[in-house]
């Protein structure tokens, strides 16, 4: 018996061999005598051609061939007189595994637009751009991986749920397990937590950083790949409400090695991409942004553009002074906006750039402060097309300066205690960042909307499927 090879290494072998191959019907056109059928697996972008001639398959099952019918396919492959393809299979045995109604088949050629197949999330996998996403997604993780194992960080799993709002990063989702009903309240009318499952009030981690730290300050080098939760309500095309991040933290990094390390991860998982997706690459480069693969390479020979917060904003206010209009103000103080973050980018260096040196009163209460009083050794990443995609810092290892800086922002020491157990203890220099991965994804897919890079998108008032 033959066994199932799958497309991708049908479409790369030679011709002259049984075959069977199994699948999805993309589409099927042909005559009364010969019918050819696009069949794709999702192992790649490419389909293969099953030619079937009515002689030989039977008028019945290739009335159930439809689009989005999955089919199993016995033949012969042989060499392909079409263009387009090098080998197709010429039909011996055709069996409809599973039929599909091209009435009622939501995916229907007519609408594809994005935002139509956002409602029927359960079914776009099965398109060619969310098949070419998911293989590129995968990719990515992989390579993630790959990176950090070759040098030696330890992959740490931080908890998902947690008693810790960590740093302000984001609105946090409560977990509970107490009946909303009937909720239990304490002698002054406050909920009393200590009914709660955990005993605590619990909310869904916004950032393994701080758990991070632990590990870093003691195996070295870790980092952690897992789902972050942020219930902020900004319906924008770059945020999620349940979105992964990968935080690399690194004991005897100061901020330069910090962001040396940055940019090579950047570098190293667009390569990785060039190297491993060039199909699904091409693919949506020609359907979505015709300037994806150019401007993946751009980013590659040269080094990325490191300037300080502070000669940032001059550089905008010099562009307003000169004309250029911004939605939104730009004063020395303020968090820049994605807008100013792409002029710098895309108008002004026309590279990545790395900025350093942030105000410390838009920053977290962990980065190391610096000299002047006034910032910290923090850096953003921004790119071509998306701005921020990596936030990061050196972080404060003087366990007199970081206990002032919680003090100073009436944060609780109290249940931080764990956390500046770090410095009082084996204290180092020692940096991170975050990398928002569907933010990655955007860079290297092309795609304009954060909800079309992962599976099942949870924004605002949508949680289905
Ligand atoms: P932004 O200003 O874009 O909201 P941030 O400053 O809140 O980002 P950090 O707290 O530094 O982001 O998080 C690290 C990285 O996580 C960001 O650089 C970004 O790539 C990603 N990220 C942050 N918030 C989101 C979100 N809601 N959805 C998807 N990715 C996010
Ligand atoms: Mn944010």
């Amino acid at each position: 018996m033959v066994k199932r090879t799958k497309i991708k290494q049908l479409l790369a072998s030679a011709p002259g061999v049984e075959v069977l191959a199994k699948g999805w019907v993309r589409t099927k056109r042909g005559n009364k005598q010969i019918k050819f059928i696009a069949l794709n697996d999702g192992s790649t972008i490419n389909n293969i051609q099953v030619v079937a001639d009515t002689a030989v398959i039977d008028e019945d099952t290739l009335r159930r061939v439809t689009t989005g019918a999955s089919l199993a396919v016995r033949g012969q492959l042989v060499e392909s007189v079409g263009s387009g393809q090098a080998v197709e299979i010429q039909a011996s045995e055709i069996e409809v595994l599973g039929e599909c109604d091209p009435m009622r088949f939501p995916l229907q050629k007519k609408d594809t637009t994005l935002e139509y197949l956002r409602s029927v999330a359960h079914m776009r996998l099965r398109t060619n751009t969310f098949g070419a996403v998911l293989r590129i997604r995968n990719a990515m993780a992989f390579a993630i991986h790959k990176f950090f194992n070759e040098k030696g960080f330890v992959y740490l799993h931080t908890p998902l749920i947690t008693e810790s709002d960590a740093e302000g990063a984001g609105d946090m989702f409560q977990v509970t397990t107490l009946d909303l009903k009937n909720i239990p309240l304490d002698k002054k009318g406050n909920v009393d937590f200590s009914k709660d499952f955990f005993g605590k009030k619990t909310s869904l981690t916004v950032s393994g950083q701080l758990e991070g730290e632990l590990g870093a300050t003691a195996v070295g080098e870790i980092y952690t790949f897992g789902p972050t939760f942020r219930a902020e309500n900004s319906n924008t095309p770059r945020h999620l409400a349940e979105f992964w991040m990968i935080e690399p933290e690194m004991a005897f990094y100061d901020i330069v090695d910090d962001m040396e390390l940055a940019e090579e991860f950047v570098k190293y998982l667009v390569q990785y991409a060039l190297d491993n997706c060039m199909d699904d690459l091409r693919f949506l480069n020609d359907k979505y942004d015709d300037g994806l693969i150019e401007r993946m390479q751009s980013v590659l020979g040269i080094p990325f553009q490191r300037v300080t917060y502070t000669e940032a904003v001059e550089i905008l206010e010099k562009a307003i002074a000169d004309g250029v209009k911004f939605e939104y103000p730009v004063h020395w103080g303020t968090d820049f906006q994605s807008e100013h973050e792409r002029y710098l980018v895309e108008k002004y260096f026309r590279k990545p750039v790395i900025l350093i040196d942030f105000p410390k009163d838009i920053k977290a209460f962990y980065m190391k402060q610096n000299e002047d009083g006034k910032t910290v050794a923090a850096m953003d990443c921004l790119v071509p097309g998306i701005g921020e995609i990596i936030g990061g810092s050196e972080r404060e290892a003087s366990l007199e300066k970081l206990e002032a800086r919680i003090d100073e922002l009436g944060m609780s020491r109290k249940n931080l205690e764990w956390y500046i157990d770090t410095r009082r203890y084996g204290s180092v220099p020692h940096s991170g960042f975050g990398l928002g991965f569907e933010r990655l994804l955007l860079f290297v897919t092309g795609m304009s909307n954060i909800r079309d890079v992962i599976p099942f998108p949870r924004t605002p008032k949508n949680a289905e499927f």
